[in-house]
């Protein structure tokens, strides 16, 4: 299970046993000559043992900062993180640990996949040698050994002649045979949680549904828990059991997939959705949600989509929207809920289904809503 209400654990304790990551009031802040960044601002999720989680957004939404603080890899400073922010993993705080044991953490227990394997496979070693050397490294075994698990990896993320490709250098390989390289290192020291941030953006789409299986055959095999940090709904629809919305730094709604798919409460959420295309929206316009991402020296003070959402008015321009409960586990954070906003939550609602039904853009109901 992933945990998504809004009730959290008391900070400072160590989270029930089937949570293997329980992430607290996370805050990352980058320190820059203009002044303080704000990237992650309060995020807080659970994620149970053998789970899996996709965290969506579009770039600068925070859902990269936030895999990458839980693992410890921002450089200390610029980056700093919130003192009361807490990521427990297996039992003990990660945001606490010295940096010793942080190492011990990261490949042995949880590891980590990156959208470009180009940059992070060493160009001057052989892709087998880089798995044996992470296996001798972690697993304590020989070196004989080691070279028998990178070739038996590769075999398992499903790359062809495998004694053959360890002993070749990335740059020899496809792009999608380099993913798979990553995904069998990430994997060779059976790590209890997976994060794969955009696996499959640098791929081709053939290449990408082929990797994106793979992913979860394989974590359905080892039981690893799986966060999978995507811009791209559509892809954690096929993949995770439950979603985290990210927006300017927060989290704007959590849900299982059924719940965050089909019945969307936040209309940022609802653009994300329309945004994925589909068969039938083929030879159309592949819809996007007007405006960007704001910059975090300038959020918007309130409800941060505010200046793009079709359906604000006064009381977004003036009320800070904090995550309510939205039953049955899930949360949303937006002012649609209030008794005030009936009408306009009813024709936001029609609209969406209405795009979706129709493959258009996502687009307010202006017509219906009158002040904005
Ligand atoms: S709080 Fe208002 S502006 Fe923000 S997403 Fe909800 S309706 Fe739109």
């Amino acid at each position: 299970m992933t945990e998504t209400s809004t009730e959290r654990p008391v900070a400072g304790a160590p989270p029930r046993d089937d949570i293997l990551l329980d992430v607290r009031n996370l805050k990352t802040y980058f320190r820059v000559m203009d002044g303080v960044v704000p990237a992650v601002d309060g995020v807080n999720f659970s994620l149970g043992k053998g789970h899996t989680l996709g965290i969506v957004g579009e770039s600068g939404s925070g859902k990269s900062v936030t895999a990458l603080t839980v693992m410890r890899l921002l450089d200390i400073p610029p980056a700093e993180i919130g003192e009361d922010s807490e990521a427990w993993f297996d039992g003990r705080d990660l945001l606490k640990l010295p940096e010793s044991d942080m190492r011990r953490i990261r490949g042995n227990d949880i590891a980590m996949i990156f959208q470009e394997p180009l940059t992070s496979l060493n160009p001057v070693f052989t892709v087998g040698d880089q798995i044996a050397e992470q296996v001798e490294l972690h697993m304590k075994v020989k070196a004989r050994e080691a070279r028998d698990r990178a070739v038996e990896m590769l075999r398992l993320v499903g790359i062809p002649s495998p004694e053959r490709r360890a002993k070749q250098y990335p740059h020899e390989l496809s792009g999608g045979m380099r993913q798979r390289v990553m995904i069998g290192m990430a994997l060779s020291c059976e790590p209890k949680l997976l994060i794969a941030d955009e696996p499959t953006t640098a791929l081709d789409v053939t290449v990408q549904a082929q990797i994106l299986e793979l992913l979860k055959a394989i974590q359905e095999r080892t039981g690893a828990a799986l966060i999978l940090i995507t811009h791209d709904l559509g892809v954690v629809a096929e993949m995770v059991d439950n979603v985290i919305v990210m927006y300017a730094g927060q989290v704007v709604e959590q849900g299982t997939v059924d719940q965050v798919l089909l019945e969307p409460r936040m209309p940022y959420t609802m653009g994300l959705i329309e945004s994925i295309p589909t068969v039938e929206k083929r030879g159309g316009r592949l819809s996007a949600i007007s405006g960007v991402v704001p910059s975090p020296f300038h959020l918007p003070p309130h409800c941060r989509f505010e200046p793009r959402c079709p359906y604000r008015w006064e009381t977004c321009r003036t009320v800070t929207p904090e995550l309510y409960n939205a039953g049955d586990g899930r949360v949303a954070r937006c002012h649609l809920h209030l008794v005030e906003a009936t009408a306009r939550r009813e024709a936001a609602i029609a609209q969406h289904r209405q795009n979706m039904a129709m493959g258009r853009r996502f687009t307010g109901a202006p017509d219906r809503l009158g002040d904005r």
